[in-house]
């Protein structure tokens, strides 16, 4: 039953109805929708706003459409941390009367934006380890199989039940060097009998191999300890949820002997969430949440040039943390000092003028610029192709993209001998029936 994500980028949702029981996978926003409507800080963070609201505006699953088999549910399950996989949950799961399984860190980030938004979620929240499988019902199990991605503990979602096993693989990539935490449980993988595979489409029209998280930090490591940073101000920006960058990041200032500081709310949010979750330790880190708070703290700082700051902002949203220094002057950069942006643009509207106009008013500063130094967390074409071999399964659900991407798997898979009556290539609010 795809309630969100499928034709479509974001906000993704996808029911599987057994006999008279359902699983939802994943309860994301369609983040530039929800931006635009709550004039959001940056793409990592969460401002409350009503269900409706936020289904009208197409911001998040309309999961009206179960109607009356809401009551069906048995259980919310999610991969992995990222807000359109998650984001919605917060607003949408009042309305199911069941658990919500989840990896530690995706628990703890759900419980931070809950505490902050002051949200009363009447569901039971419920922690899986990676590598995990568990019951939900006489009938059915989950099991949690890791997989890479650029957050942690992102996992597949296998659903066993009588009729075979499908497989929810939504955002991974394939990664022999993860930075943080475990490598992808290929061994799991190659042993699953799969009867549905539902799989991100979002890079399959990108040829080629997702490079690891290991190029970023080589990357990283050339502009910080190759170039000559003495009395030169640091900030680096990247994607809060990029817990094991924002850790590569922290190893590096540590060998130039920087402190890290901690700019903006998301980043707080996030890396709360990581230590709760005991993937990080930030004894050691000073965290200012708020943007209105930071202006204050910088010009109190004695020697900036002793710290390394990370801040929000990466795709230059206007009220960001980031944005805020440069335009606001909350910071007065000097000619050379550094400012990386330890991302890519995402490619939605809005976002490219916003960093343009955030790197002119940088440049206008004559602060060096980095910029792209980044290694996407989603798989390309042939990882897919990999993935779709070692999976062999008898059906394929291409999700969250459109049709020109979610086409160009179905090629993909179609080369790779799987029948072209068993690849389905579905809309919201439609339904397939599998035997
Ligand atoms: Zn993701």
């Amino acid at each position: 039953m795809p309630i969100g994500g499928h034709s479509e980028i974001g906000k993704n949702c996808t029911g599987v109805k057994v006999d008279d029981e359902i699983v939802i996978l994943d309860m994301g926003l369609h983040m530039e929708h929800y931006i635009n409507h709550t004039d959001s800080t940056d793409s990592d963070d969460l401002v409350d706003m009503s269900p409706k609201t936020l289904i009208d505006v197409d911001a998040a699953p309309d999961v009206r459409i179960l109607g009356d088999l809401k009551k069906k549910v048995v259980a919310i399950c999610i991969s992995h941390a990222h807000l359109d996989h998650v984001g919605a949950v917060p607003f949408l799961s009042n309305k199911f009367d069941c658990p919500i399984y989840s990896t530690p860190f995706t628990i703890e980030l759900l419980r931070t934006i809950i505490k902050d938004e002051k949200i009363d979620l009447k569901n039971e929240l419920v922690k899986q380890k990676e590598n995990s499988r568990f019951k939900i019902s006489k009938n059915i199990e989950i099991e949690f199989i890791k997989v890479t991605h650029s957050t942690p503990q992102t996992v597949m979602i296998a659903v066993h039940t009588k009729y075979g096993t499908i497989l929810y693989v939504n955002d991974m990539k394939l990664d022999d060097h993860p930075m943080l935490g475990k490598k992808t449980n290929i061994k799991r993988l190659k042993e699953l009998k799969v009867k549905i595979l539902i799989l991100n489409c979002l890079y399959s029209t990108t040829p080629g191999k997702t490079p690891s998280e290991k190029v970023p930090e080589e990357m990283l490591k050339e502009i910080l300890l190759n170039t000559d940073t003495k009395r030169k101000n640091i900030f680096v920006t990247t994607f809060s949820s990029q817990i094991a960058r924002i850790k590569t990041v922290r190893n590096i200032a540590k060998k130039i002997g920087r402190k890290v500081i901690f700019l903006g709310r998301s980043l707080a949010k996030y890396s709360f969430a990581a230590e709760k979750a005991e993937i990080t330790k930030l004894s050691n880190v000073k965290i200012v949440k708020f943007s209105s708070k930071v202006k204050k703290f910088l010009s109190r700082l004695d020697n900036t040039e002793k710290y390394l700051f990370i801040v929000t902002g990466n795709q230059g949203e206007p009220k960001s943390t980031l944005s805020k220094i440069v335009y606001n002057n909350y910071f007065h950069f000097k000619p050379k000092d550094i400012v990386i942006f330890s991302c890519t643009v995402i490619p939605v509207p809005g976002n490219s003028e916003n960093r343009e106009k955030l790197e002119a008013a940088l440049k206008q500063k004559h602060v060096s610029i980095y910029k792209d130094v980044h290694a996407s967390g989603h798989a390309r074409l042939e990882d897919h192709r990999t993935f779709l071999n070692m999976t062999n399964p008898e059906h394929l659900i291409p999700v969250h993209g459109d049709k020109l991407r979610a086409e160009a798997m179905k090629k993909m898979a179609i080369e790779e001998g799987l029948k072209e009556k068993n690849i389905h290539i579905l809309k919201n609010g439609q339904r397939i029936e599998i035997s």
